[in-house]
């Protein structure tokens, strides 16, 4: 879902109020305005689901400067989210150093 919402985020302005952005400001009442202040309001979506560390940097270069930083990546943890929030990686809430690599386990020796 949260992937969905950062996609409509970029399809019109209905869909502004599904955006982690607002869903920041709407849980935490900020002094700031959104269209100014996030700054990933104007960035791709998929900016934020990285699969590489490339893309990883990119996103949290985005979301470095932002006034929203903090409270973004703690209330992203209490909802589980996954993706780049508040300029950390999480999955289901939890903030991962890396973007992990897809694919079949290494075999280990027994
Ligand atoms: S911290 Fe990053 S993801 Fe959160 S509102 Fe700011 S720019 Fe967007």
């Amino acid at each position: 879902m949260t992937r969905n919402t950062r996609r409509n985020a970029a399809a019109g302005a209905d869909d502004v109020l599904t955006t982690h952005g607002v869903t920041v400001a709407f849980a935490h009442p900020t002094p700031w305005e959104p269209a100014q202040e996030w700054a990933c309001a104007g960035a791709d979506p998929e900016l934020f689901f990285p699969t590489d560390a490339a893309t990883l940097a990119a996103a949290v270069a985005v979301c470095e400067p932002c006034p929203l930083k903090q409270a973004c990546l703690e209330l992203a943890v209490a909802r589980a989210e996954s993706g780049v929030w508040g300029g950390s990686l999480l999955q289901d809430g939890q903030v991962l150093a890396a973007v992990p690599v897809r694919g079949r386990p290494r075999r280990t020796a027994a």
